[in-house]
């Protein structure tokens, strides 16, 4: 029980108002990381306010950031997509948007703790006694009582306890600026007195709350952000996410703020009013694109250059719905003035249309439910894919480019001579169905019309001869004859009549489709960035495998891979991975061919590329004498390789390694052009054929509060 000393509304005396905090339970879902705390104001045994806080610890989710919070409701959830990128940092879009704010957010909402104050309530007659912010101290200090420093106070007032509002609106006129009290001006001027900024063009507003700080301070240009919200804000606050508001009335779930009817009447408004742009809304793109081709010629230029109420224009309109088909009769159709001015147009977030799809696409990319969250990226679909390409104005792949696998069946052995004419004039990339054992019955296969048995290794120029050779020695080796058959699968992405603009649209495709934007993304999916952490750390694990002194280093690296380790097999496990010298060396050498694969070669380091490496890698013969041995072992070391670069990362991961391990690239790192799939560890770890299945359980949590508990 803790207390305040606040102003009596009858005498005006101070008076003791009791204090009592409670905790409630949440689901079991996000018991460790989520408490809902309370507080409840007493006088004289009456009940005179209330407030609520949400407390997130955000550290511990950090790597599963955007899952764990979409679990949870409400608020929560509305914020985590709002500010947030999915591992809980604020999105890039804010912290470079000043229009709307006078705090430039820059990094500091990216660490530590999350307090969001749900709601809070006053009695009536004791309003305007600054109990509100009292109690919201109160809370901070309760927060900070349990050792967390770093705490960064998160509130949207428009979605904050209404019916305190309500009522303060009523008897003070003046204050209240539209027919839309939810948009909690009086919550706006409390936050904002408090030191609360809007976070970029949001609804929401933040404050970082350092330690032993005790009264929040109140400067003039608090101010300022509640003036300019006003002139903006207002129903746009309730319509900010765009995304539910274009699906169309029918889908009404979760609207956060807001009377839905009144966005109804706005909704029926705009179709007699702008009618291209409600269509633009509502139809299905085929039936848009009909629409458009009936209706063309009932509207002038200024018709199709309106905009609605957030300052969106028909293609703005077009592309958050990803209605490919419309968006090209209208770029196709209107001149070429108009076309530039839309194009050019920005909404009221600053977005021209393209920076409105890209948002669009990384908004389902990270948020939209549990299907689309990256991990499980496929990239983005082909209307996206193709309205990006138009907006953009780059040429996508054409059919013609895209080679459909050829497959060339022929013997070697006897024709051998010929079959690598064949395979020379094919040239690039292609793969070898082999029969594998030397025992098969050849003959059988040959009345069959059908190699069975069959291995598909892939193969590159550089082990061509090797290909082909191989194949020799397998038909030599068998029963019946000296011939073996062949099944040549030419690869799509390659072709001896690659012309540099053929190339250029494929790398085009893959970097829109994959939402590359350093323009330096191997396959549009692994970043310059991460190919370089990756070349680092393959390169250091094979020095520290390789490593037969015990230096103190060599001690440090093993002490740091059995911790790694004995957390994915048992410990027992772990520890007879040192003592086997053998898987040392193995291990050791599929590390320096996947630092030499993704270094050198320029290539994804998938299994099949790395196998060509080995096998390239005259050295490596020796235990390459049974290839199909060897796939599980590479699967396993490209696994921990990803496993362990992301854990070293401080928002993927639990952080634990990187401090020792980053210090050595850091600087290196700051001179490579950043991509958007820098942290893409499991999208990309799928797309090289490991897909990652990190555990995410107990030890993550245990990790992080001894790592908080250690420094504070
Ligand atoms: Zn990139």
């Amino acid at each position: 029980m803790d207390s305040i000393e606040a102003p009596d509304p009858i005498n005006g005396k101070y008076t003791r108002v009791e204090i009592e905090f409670k905790k409630q339970r949440t689901s079991d879902s996000c018991a460790q990381w989520l408490e809902i705390l309370h507080a409840f104001g007493t006088h004289q045994n009456e009940r005179i306010a209330c407030a609520m806080a949400l407390f997130v610890d955000r550290e511990m989710i950090r790597p599963r950031f955007m899952q764990e919070m979409l679990t949870a409701t409400g608020i929560l959830r509305d914020i985590a997509i709002w500010i947030f990128d999915r591992y809980g940092r604020l999105r890039e879009e804010h912290k470079l948007d000043q229009k709307n704010t006078v705090e430039n957010w820059e990094k500091k909402l990216d660490h530590g703790s999350l307090l969001v104050l749900h709601s809070f309530w006053v009695s009536k007659k004791w309003r305007r006694m600054g109990l509100a912010r009292m109690m919201i101290h109160k809370l901070v200090k309760r927060v900070q009582a349990l050792r967390i420093a770093d705490i960064s106070m998160l509130a949207v007032p428009g979605g904050l306890a209404t019916e305190v509002f309500e009522e303060l609106l009523a008897q003070n006129a003046i204050a209240q600026p539209s027919s839309h009290n939810t948009d909690g001006l009086e919550a706006k001027f409390l936050l904002c007195s408090m030191g609360f900024r809007r976070i970029g063009s949001t609804p929401c507003f933040a404050v970082r709350i350092s330690p032993g700080c005790n009264e929040y301070s109140i400067n003039n240009s608090a101010y300022e952000d509640v003036d300019e919200g006003e002139t903006t804000y207002g129903i746009s606050d309730i319509l900010w996410n765009e995304n539910r508001w274009v699906h169309g009335p029918e889908n009404r779930i979760g609207l956060p703020f807001g009377d839905w009817e009144d966005q109804l009447k706005l909704f029926e408004q705009m179709k007699e009013r702008r009618p291209i742009l409600h269509a633009t809304v509502t139809l299905p793109d085929s039936d848009l694109r009909n629409w458009y081709c009936e209706n063309a010629n009932d509207f002038k230029t200024k018709d199709w250059l309106t905009t609605d109420h957030m300052g969106r224009n028909v293609l703005h309109l077009a592309v958050i719905g990803i209605k490919y088909q419309s968006l090209r009769w209208l770029l196709e159709t209107l001149d070429v003035g108009t076309c530039n001015e839309l194009r050019t147009a920005r909404n009221m977030r600053r977005q021209t249309p393209l920076q409105n799809l890209y948002w669009r696409l990384e908004e389902i990319r990270t948020t939209d439910g549990e299907l689309a969250l990256s991990d499980k990226f496929e990239g983005f679909g082909e209307d996206a894919v193709s309205c990006l390409s138009l907006l953009e104005c780059l040429e996508l792949p054409q059919p013609e480019d895209v080679l459909p696998p050829r497959e060339v069946t022929f013997w070697v052995g006897r024709f051998c001579g010929q079959g690598s004419d064949v395979l020379k004039n094919l040239g690039a990339k292609f793969s070898l169905s082999i029969p594998w054992s030397t025992t098969t019955d050849y003959e059988g296969v040959e009345d069959k019309g059908e190699p069975v048995n069959l291995a598909t290794v892939d193969y590159n120029p550089p082990s061509l001869a090797t290909a082909v050779r191989h194949a020799e020695v397998s038909a030599a080796g068998s029963r019946k004859g000296n011939k073996a058959l062949l099944t040549l699968k030419i690869d799509r992405h390659s072709s001896p009549a690659d012309s540099p603009n053929r190339i250029g649209r494929i790398i085009t495709g893959e970097r829109l489709k994959y939402g590359c934007s350093c323009y330096m993304c191997l396959q549009g999916v692994m970043s310059y960035r991460l190919r370089f952490v990756l070349f680092i750390q393959a390169t250091y694990l094979k020095e520290m495998l390789e490593q037969k002194e015990a230096t103190d280093h060599y001690h440090k690296f093993w002490d740091m891979m059995l911790t790694f380790w004995s957390e994915r097999v048992s410990w027992a496990a772990a520890q007879s991975y040192r003592e086997s010298r053998l898987r040392h060396i193995r291990d050791a050498t599929i590390f320096r061919a996947i630092a030499r694969v993704v270094g050198p070669w320029n290539e994804l380091p998938t299994i099949s590329a790395i196998r060509r490496r080995l096998e390239y890698d005259q050295n490596n013969h020796i235990w390459l004498e049974n290839p199909m041995r060897s796939d599980p072992a590479i699967r396993t070391a490209l696994r921990v390789l990803f496993e362990f670069i992301q854990d070293q990362d401080e928002h993927a991961g639990t952080g634990r390694f990187g401090q020792s391990m980053a210090i050595y690239y850091r600087d290196a790192m700051e001179l490579i052009d950043p991509c958007r799939n820098d942290k893409e560890y499991g999208f990309v770890a799928r797309m090289c054929e490991v897909p990652l299945n990190v555990p995410f359980n107990e030890f993550c949590f245990v990790k992080k509060r001894m790592a908080r508990e250690g420094n504070s």
